[in-house]
């Protein structure tokens, strides 16, 4: 069986930029209204990529409700019969996500993940390190072996398990050829990346 992750990455880029641009950027910004943090996700049929389930982040609502658990959530109110098998879908959040969506993407099978911002991003655009901060204090366990630099080198969970495998949409574009193509989703990507610039600026953080 193919890998979509492999097989379709302009495809997925276009597709996650799109729905980013057209719903969840709109959908954060009414959403931020009421003091919500400006993430969102969304999930997609795997075969013609058309969003299925598209949310945001409802952390007023209850600290829970992340972008992609709230999506998550939202995706099981309806029926089984009325949606997708999870496996059949890609999983896309704005932003990385985080040990708690992790988790909340391999119980609930979502095999293909894909994200615009990495956790790192998340830091250095948002001030907001509470991503790598829980992954490295809860979840990151030493080996006798390791010393602080070995064990600061690991990455801090495995993007390829047999959960699901996760990529970032410029690690998606890192498969595609070189070409007019690739510089075209290279700049379509810058664009759409900078339409979260309004909501750090109203964070309050540089
Ligand atoms: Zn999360």
């Amino acid at each position: 069986m193919g890998d979509i992750l492999v097989d379709r990455p302009v495809e997925i880029i276009s597709a996650v930029l799109k729905v980013t641009e057209e719903q969840i950027v709109q959908m954060i910004r009414q959403s931020m209204l009421a003091g919500n943090l400006p993430f969102g996700a969304a999930v997609l049929h795997q075969s013609s990529l058309s969003p299925f389930t598209v949310s945001v982040n409802k952390v007023q609502k209850s600290p829970l409700l992340h972008g992609e658990t709230n999506c998550i959530r939202e995706f099981f109110l309806n029926p089984s019969d009325k949606r997708p098998p999870t496996d059949s879908c890609l999983f896309f959040a704005t932003h990385e996500p985080c040990a708690l969506c992790l988790s909340a993407i391999s119980w609930t099978g979502f095999s293909h993940v894909c994200f615009l911002f990495t956790h790192e991003d998340i830091r250095d655009l948002l001030g907001m390190d509470g991503d790598i901060d829980i992954l490295e204090e809860v979840f990151r366990v030493a080996a006798p072996s390791d010393t602080n630099e070995s064990l600061a080198a690991r990455p801090l969970y495995n993007r390829d398990n047999r959960y699901f495998k996760a990529r970032s949409v410029a690690e998606l574009l890192d498969q595609v050829e070189g070409g007019a193509e690739k510089e075209r989703l290279d700049g379509e990507i810058q664009r759409v990346r900078s339409l979260f610039d309004e909501f750090a600026r109203s964070e309050g953080t540089s």
